[in-house]
This record gives structure tokens, C-alpha cells and sequence, in this order.
């Protein structure tokens, strides 16, 4: 689970985080929504440390990512992270991709990165795909390859920073669909999204952001079919 108490983040004099309390439970789907600016992705990478939190704290599975005293390493290992943009290396295969954090961070000889690099390339659809070079597949391949390499790592909880915008539109669901495969696996999962129709069919759920806080959340057909707040209705009467 993940357990955000707190939260306050600024860059400078600008305060991004203005005080956010979050809780995702073990096997729960937890889309976050909001405009442009609001503090979506500055949370999610306060969740797993790549920005450091002004104040308040980080729990992950127990363990305080926020405690000076905690090996960052080892518990960043236990959140995958799945961002916009796919970062996959350019002059390694699709399993190369998925296998050389499994080595290098975890030590996981030669043969067992493979096998378990294998099986998460199936998982999302790829298994013909395992020799192929990045430039050789599409953008949903490709971003399903980065979900595959997160989950290589045996990741806790998976974090995803609006996956599918940076995709042709017909590249889309084959994103989404294996996303949505995970969440009924029982993946606890984090899920920053423009996707409406997936939020409001995959998420336990919903958290609206806006002005670096939490406006209001709740199941979707609450929030999305009848929010409570002004800010949240004139929102979403843009993005729908
Ligand atoms: P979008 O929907 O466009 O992705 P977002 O909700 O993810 O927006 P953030 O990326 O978290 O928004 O940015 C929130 C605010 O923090 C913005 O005003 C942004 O300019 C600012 N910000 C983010 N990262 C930094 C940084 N490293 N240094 C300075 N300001 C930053
Ligand atoms: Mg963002």
C-alpha cells in the first residue's frame, strides 16, 4: 500500500504540494485527474523520491521512504514507475530492455532475468516481440515493453504518469487494456490519466487535483458522474 500524509512540495517560492493526504490500499486502482499544472506528477514522483518532499511523509509497504535513516535503493526497487515518455534503450532488444535492471539492480543471474523477462513480455502482449528493437516496434509496443521491464522488478505498487498521451489514438488501448489486466491481477496501482472512460471503468477510486491539493475524491460515480465541487464539474465539463 501506499500512505501520503502531509505532502507538501515547492520548487523555490513556487508551492506545488500544498498539503496532500493519499492512501492507496493493497489490490486497489487509484486514478488521479486534474488540469495542467495542478501537481499530478510532482506527487507521483514525491511517492517514489525522484523529488525530494518539502514536509509530510511517504510510506510504502510499511516502510518510511521520508526517513533519513531508509536505504532509498532498496525501497524505490519495490515501486515500479511507468511514465509518459518510454525511455527504453535503443541499441537493446525488447528483452535486453526488460532484463538489465533485473541484473544489475537485483543481480538476478543471465538465465532467471530472462525467463521472468519473458513471462512480463507475454504478460503485456509482446511475446513475439522479445528480439525486436525499439525502433522496430510502435508506440504502444513500446510503452508496453516499459510496463513490462517495471513489473520485471516484482514492484509493490505500480505508479503511472499519463501512459497512453503521448501515443498515437489508435495505440491507445492496447495500452489501456493491459493496464486494466493488471488492475483485475490485484496490482496495487497509481494512476495519474486524461483516459475518463478508463478511470471511470478501472478505478476503485478517484482523486481530483487541482491547485496542489486534493479538491475532492471518492468512487468515479461519485466523482466523475456527480462531483461535489464547482472545480471539479467545470473541469471536467473540458475534458469530456
Ligand atoms: P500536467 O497535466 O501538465 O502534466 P501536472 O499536474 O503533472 O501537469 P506538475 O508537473 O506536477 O503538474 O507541475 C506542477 C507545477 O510545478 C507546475 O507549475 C510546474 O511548472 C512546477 N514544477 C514541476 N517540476 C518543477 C521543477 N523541477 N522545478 C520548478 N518547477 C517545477
Ligand atoms: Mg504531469
Amino acid at each position: 500500500d501506499v500512505e501520503v500524509t502531509g505532502l507538501h512540495k515547492s520548487f523555490g517560492d513556487l508551492e506545488v504540494l500544498k498539503g496532500i493526504d493519499l492512501k492507496v490500499e493493497p489490490g486497489e486502482v487509484v486514478c488521479i485527474i486534474g488540469p495542467s499544472g495542478s501537481g499530478k506528477s510532482t506527487l507521483l514522483r514525491c511517492v517514489n523520491l525522484l523529488e525530494e518532499p518539502s514536509s509530510g511523509t511517504v510510506r510504502v509497504g510499511g516502510t518510511e521512504l521520508t526517513d533519513p535513516d531508509v536505504d532509498i535503493d532498496a525501497a524505490r526497487r519495490r515501486i515500479g514507475m511507468v511514465f509518459q515518455s518510454f525511455n527504453l534503450f535503443p541499441h537493446l532488444t525488447a528483452l535486453g530492455n526488460v532484463t538489465i535492471a533485473q541484473r544489475k539492480v537485483l543481480k538476478r543471474d543471465k538465465d532467471e532475468a530472462e525467463r521472468i523477462g519473458r513471462d512480463n513480455l507475454k504478460r503485456v502482449g509482446l511475446a513475439d516481440k522479445v528480439d525486436s528493437y525499439p525502433a522496430q516496434l510502435s508506440g504502444g509496443q513500446q510503452q508496453r515493453v516499459a510496463i513490462a521491464r517495471a513489473l520485471a522488478m516484482g514492484p509493490e505498487v505500480m505508479l503511472f504518469d499519463e501512459p497512453t498521451s503521448a501515443l498515437d489514438p489508435e495505440l491507445v488501448g492496447d495500452v489501456l487494456a493491459v493496464m486494466r489486466k493488471l488492475a483485475v491481477d490485484g496490482m496495487t496501482m497509481l494512476v495519474v490519466t486524461h483516459e475518463m472512460s478508463f478511470a471511470r471503468e478501472v478505478a476503485d477510486r478517484v482523486v481530483f487535483m487541482d491547485g496542489g491539493v486534493v479538491v475532492e475524491q471518492g468512487p468515479p460515480s461519485q466523482v466523475i458522474a456527480n462531483p461535489s465541487q464547482e472545480r471539479t464539474r467545470s473541469f471536467l465539463a473540458r475534458v469530456l
